[in-house]
């Protein structure tokens, strides 16, 4: 990557040969109760479904202690989701702590965490069809959190000039304006980097690029996620399609993906409580 490549000192495979410590042992964090969760999704029954237009967005709302599930329904297709409190738009979706805690993609027991000051679990897995795939031999792996979301910007630069209108960060952008009647450019503000719901990337063993390939995902498949706090939630079908070859264009094969919103028998959590924003006392040594 630089242009002056310095030479190895001596004990450059020394240095190499030290292992790594990883950085977050979650081995600490409050435990998500999956038995209760797992029982409780049991008595599940859907009281609303959202479909979300190929290369467009929209938004959805759960209640805490409902579940929501994401659906590919008639093709592979890739979603871009964000979260947000449902009652305050500064709490959202952390995805760069999320990323520290439980690794580069996320899958069933994983939890979706928000921003500071808050930093508490917003929405934790449950289900994920797709739980088989593991890591394949180049790296992949699905429902990442390393990619940040298709947006015009970049575009913009690495086509000189191209003005394209229907990338995950603008559709998340018209959603969310359309659900709270804030501006355009408001909006935008919020949105944020997102969990890529079903799709397959990693970083390339030698330059450690990001990369991406066709989504394992099919019909039937779907992440299901059980809402922590009372949640608005805005979902991108990617103009990527499945993202076996391009994004921010109209070239892809796209289709729709479904939001289904369930409710559960509310006596299966009766000895439930949602987290409460981070006990930290903000005061900064000061
Ligand atoms: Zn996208």
């Amino acid at each position: 990557m630089t242009p002056d490549q310095p030479e190895e000192p001596a004990d450059a495979a020394l240095r190499r040969g030290i292992h790594p410590v990883i950085c977050y042992p979650v081995e600490t964090l409050p435990a998500p109760p999956m038995a209760l969760y797992l029982a409780a999704r049991e008595t599940a029954a859907p009281v609303q479904t959202v479909t979300v237009p190929p290369r467009e967005a929209r938004c959805f709302r759960v209640p805490a202690g409902h579940f929501f599930r994401i659906h590919a329904v008639e093709g592979p297709q890739v979603g871009d989701l964000n979260l947000w409190n449902g009652a305050d738009l500064g709490e959202r979706f952390y995805s760069g702590k999320t990323r520290a805690l439980h690794g580069t993609h996320l899958s069933a027991g994983d939890r979706m965490w928000s921003s500071f000051p808050y930093l508490r679990p917003m929405a934790t897995i449950t289900h994920d069809t797709l739980g088989w795939y593991g890591f394949d031999a180049f790296g992949g792996s699905v429902h990442d959190v390393i990619g940040t979301r298709c947006d015009p910007y970049t575009h913009n630069l690495l086509s000189h000039g191209g003005q394209y209108h229907h990338c995950c960060h603008s559709n998340l952008t018209r959603a969310l304006a359309a659900e709270t009647g804030l501006s355009q450019a408001e909006a935008e503000r919020h949105v944020h980097d997102v969990l890529n719901v079903f799709m397959c990337t990693g970083f390339t063993r030698d330059a450690g690029q990001y990369f991406m390939k066709a989504s394992p995902v099919r019909p039937g498949d779907y992440l299901e996620f059980f809402a922590e706090i009372e949640l608005l939630g805005a979902l991108s079908a990617c103009p990527g399609g499945d993202c076996s070859a391009e994004h921010s264009s109209d070239m892809a094969a796209c289709f729709p993906l479904e939001v289904e919103i369930l409710r559960v028998d509310p006596a299966m959590l009766s000895d439930w409580k949602g987290p409460v924003p981070n006990g930290y006392d903000r005061s900064h040594g000061l």
